[in-house]
């Protein structure tokens, strides 16, 4: 799986701008690139594992999933997992935001690498 660097970026400015709360969004895109995302809104507190999937746009192809941590950890919580049965690919970018605070995991949380691609 490959992912657009332009996407990488607009997910770090998303979890810059939306700190200390966190941001969530789907992942999207066609042959195998991960190109754009859509920003799923949740209030804060409530659990995000049980969005709504009415949200998501019809005959959309999730790829996965990206969200933020408010702190240095880049590390998916159990309750991460839960969301991660949505598509294959999910991103976490973590504090400070840097271009490369981000890690990516498959559905069962073992980190995977992305290509990135311009
Ligand atoms: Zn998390």
């Amino acid at each position: 799986m490959k992912v657009r660097r332009e996407l990488i970026e607009a997910l770090i400015e998303a979890a810059r701008e939306t700190h200390p709360n966190e941001f969530f969004a789907l992942l999207t895109g066609k042959k195998g690139v991960i190109e754009e995302f859509v920003f799923i809104p949740f209030e804060s507190g409530e659990n995000f594992a049980a969005f709504n999937l009415d949200l998501i746009p019809l005959g959309m192809k999730i790829y996965g999933t990206a969200h933020s941590h408010p702190s240095p950890n880049p590390y998916p919580s159990s309750e991460d997992l839960r969301t991660f049965s949505h598509g294959k690919v999910h991103i976490i970018i973590h504090y400070p935001y840097c271009r490369n605070c981000w890690k990516a995991y498959d559905s069962n949380g073992n980190e995977i690498l992305l290509e990135v691609v311009d």
